[in-house]
């Protein structure tokens, strides 16, 4: 497809300042966010950016956090309040009129709140009343797999630590989170191949690598102080090539906010040197090439195949079963510009491969997962410095919360490990996870639901039906900082519980706390916040635990949960006991100002799979998967098509704006993108020459889900994109009610927001 420069500038520079300072300003959080500025990601009392989960540098930064997280923490800081005097004024009906940004604005929740129905409002309460009532509410329930206790990736280490502690006593392994609806195939694809499902790289193996391939991820709005280091990258000779359907405008040139060059004389530094655009669900087609040629060029590293790994054979029998025009077809790239790539994973001698949502967010996320570790290994990538798996995760701790237990399908090395330390017998049948989960509510197997941060709802594919299901919950309880959709759906039980938030101090009997977090590279970091709590009647996420448990178990429970709630150096001590890796923790987390790297086996070539080796994978989808679907749905091959016949079959991905942190929306803003609103398709200029079609047109698209049902949404408004051919784009998590809970990767029951079949018709 024609490239088109949608957005000519560099990404970051006197934008991002200026677009951090409007969403301070709006939000009322100029002076406690501006003051949380200089605290984000240092040292030394310092808290961790509540944003994503990209590692934080051993450089020293008197600034050290970008646009996106700046406008998180505004959110965090703001000085708007969604007090008892804001749900008097107006109620829950009302409210759910609100979209995502204007429910963002009402401000921080200040205090415990209760759903009463004959006012249609939420009414204070207090925080004793509340526990009283959860706990009633759960001792209600004819079996404890009726709960389920959902997670969001912004809940510190300790907190998770006594989540989980809690839910298991209570009897039930219902544990979903977050990462099931993102960065699940990683996970299981990591754990099944490797031994352990996260990355194996540091950061500082990114300044040691010489090729960097960068798959279906969109860090100049998702993780951008990425910027940074492809930056660095690229100055110290590392090819970085962006592998995705999108030409991500903000990946060409970074224009550093912190270099006087940069912002005064208007430099910028390169970054992406080549965009590979493939076409939508393409991704193991072109791993299966560049595997293909690797293999027939004898370009492999067969010391360390034959030594570290197992499955090799059948996965090389597959390889070669394919044929190069199925990889073309399945692909969109012609087979000389895969050999071009090949040629440069042979030649380089130390290979990052990085990855986000655009891997993992589809029917055949566990395949591409399984192939980019294919890669890595068949190049002998594992366990070298410079080299191996990058996963890049979107929430602060949704790595840590997961090594705290947060699982829905928990190891039983974990069962046996919490058994011998809290004596207590421990649930072993597995849980639901975010898709069974939604089915279950909506089948009234689930009565009960609590989330610890998060809008499960709108984050979820099929929300609406999934709000429907909330109103038939005997209890549902968020604890959260902000006002979001999915507490607008009450049941019989609703309350609402304000915690503190990662900017605010917590401080206890046993004095100031602080809490721990993982990042996406396993480094274990402090987090400490510094600033007043908003309210004084606010409570940490573990005090909230620990007086739902009180609540629950009365004086049947040998856990003191205050005291592991007030003292997180205990919690730390038991962490220590129950969690591999955390031997010592509380010594070791104050020997070293950024923490530390927590044992990761595969970096060391110990292989914990069921084989004893790195273990090869063969996907279980054919690499034309998404072309067949697309031509299934037209009944024809579309490539067959005549000129005067529309084509109405496209592959629809979804994006997140600039203005936006997962279902989060801060602002209408998508300047990369060049749009201010959000009821927008993505097309590139050409397919809508092709279609006569032009920009600002209204369209309506649909699906016909997995139930055979058809799904609308619309009227969308034409927006320019450098995409590939047959694809468009809209934007998350307003395109979920298109997608079903039955279209979802087959290992990892992620959802495939990033490929579904739509069909297009303009709007008369
Ligand atoms: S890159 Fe992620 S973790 Fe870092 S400051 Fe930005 S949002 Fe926060």
């Amino acid at each position: 497809m024609r490239k088109i420069p949608v957005y000519n500038h560099p990404a970051a520079g006197w934008s991002a300042l200026i677009q951090s300072s409007r969403v301070l300003m709006d939000y009322k959080a100029f002076l406690r966010g501006s003051r949380s500025v200089f605290s984000s990601n240092q040292p030394n009392g310092g808290f961790d950016c509540p944003g994503c989960a990209w590692p934080d540098h051993n450089s020293y930064k008197a600034i050290d956090v970008c646009e996106t997280g700046i406008k998180v923490l505004a959110s965090e800081t703001t000085l708007r309040q969604a007090d008892a005097k804001f749900f008097a004024q107006h109620s829950v009906t009302e409210l759910q009129s609100y979209d995502g940004h204007k429910l963002e604005l009402a401000g921080r929740l200040t205090e415990p709140l209760y759903y009463d129905a004959l006012q249609d409002r939420y009414i204070p309460i207090s925080w004793e009343k509340a526990f009283s009532k959860i706990a009633k509410q759960l001792h209600k329930l004819s079996s404890p797999h009726e709960a389920m206790f959902y997670t969001s990736g912004r809940v510190t280490n300790e907190p998770a630590f006594l989540y989980q502690l809690f839910v298991r006593l209570f009897g039930t392994n219902n544990l979903p989170d977050c990462s099931n609806m993102c960065h699940e195939p990683t996970s299981v694809m990591l754990g099944k191949q490797l031994g352990v499902g996260k990355a194996t790289v540091v950061l500082e193996d990114f300044e040691k690598a010489n090729l960097i391939l960068m798959f279906g991820q969109n860090p100049a709005t998702n993780h951008p102080r990425m910027l940074e280091m492809l930056a660095y990258c690229h100055d110290q000779g590392c090819r970085i090539i962006s592998i995705n359907p999108m030409r991500e405008q903000g990946l060409s040139r970074f224009r550093n906010p912190q270099k006087v060059t940069h912002m005064v004389a208007g430099g910028s530094a390169p970054m992406v040197d080549e965009v590979v655009q493939i076409q939508i669900g393409g991704d193991v087609a072109l791993l299966t090439g560049l595997a293909k040629w690797l293999i027939e060029n004898d370009k492999l590293d067969t010391d360390f195949i034959n030594e570290h790994t197992s499955g090799f054979e059948a996965l090389r029998a597959w390889i070669q079963a394919q044929i190069w025009e199925d990889i073309e077809r399945g692909c969109g790239i012609k087979q000389s510009q895969i050999i071009e790539l090949a040629t440069l994973v042979a030649e380089s001698s130390a290979t990052i491969c990085t990855w986000g949502m655009g891997i993992t967010q589809h029917t055949q996320g566990d395949d591409n997962v399984a192939m980019i570790t294919n890669l890595l290994l068949l190049m002998g990538m594992i366990g070298v410095e410079g080299a191996g798996a990058s996963p890049v995760r979107g929430h602060s701790n949704v790595q840590g919360d997961r090594t705290m237990g947060i699982h829905e399908r928990p190891a039983k090395t974990l069962l046996d490990s919490l058994q011998s330390v809290f004596q207590h017998p421990m649930p072993q049948e597995h849980g639901y996870d975010v898709v069974s989960g939604a089915k279950a509510m909506m089948q009234g197997k689930i009565k009960a639901f609590v989330s610890m941060g998060g809008n499960y709802s709108v984050a979820a594919p099929d929300s609406k039906a999934i709000q429907q299901a909330f109103t038939h919950n005997e209890l549902n309880v968020f604890v959260a900082t902000k006002l979001n959709e999915t507490m607008l759906y009450p049941g019989q039980n609703n309350l609402i519980l304000p915690c503190l938030s990662r900017t605010e101090q917590y401080i206890t009997s046993k004095g100031e706390q602080f809490a721990t977090i993982e990042d996406s590279m396993c480094q274990i970091v402090r987090t400490q916040g510094s600033l007043k709590p908003i309210s004084d009647d606010l409570k940490s996420e573990a005090q909230i635990v620990a007086g739902i448990a009180k609540a629950y178990f009365g004086n049947q429970s040998k856990i003191d949960w205050d005291k592991m709630a007030e003292d997180y150096d205990l919690t730390r001590d038991y962490i220590a006991q129950a969690i591999s890796g955390f031997e010592n923790f509380n010594y070791r987390i104050r020997q070293n100002k950024r923490g530390f790297h927590l044992y990761h086996a595969a970096r060391h070539r110990q292989w914990k799979t069921d084989s004893g080796k790195a273990q090869f994978e063969v996907p279980k989808h054919p690499i034309t998967y998404v072309v067949d679907e697309m031509n299934k749905a037209n009944n024809a091959d579309l490539t067959k098509l005549q000129p005067e016949q529309k084509q109405k079959i496209w592959q629809l991905t979804s994006v997140r704006s600039h203005d936006q942190f997962n279902t989060t929306i801060f602002g209408y803003e998508d300047r990369y993108r060049q749009t201010d609103r959000r009821d927008i398709l993505f097309m590139h200029p050409d397919e809508m020459k092709r279609m006569n079609l032009k920009v600002g047109d209204k369209v309506m698209i649909s699906r016909k889900d997995a139930e055979g049902n058809i799904r609308n949404l619309g009227p969308l408004i034409l927006s320019e994109m450098d995409i590939a051919a047959n694809a468009v784009a809209t934007y998350y998590p307003e395109c979920n009610d298109l997608m079903d809970l039955d279209s979802h990767s087959t290992e990892s029951l992620t959802p495939s927001y990033k490929s579904v079949t739509v069909l297009l018709e303009k709007v008369a």
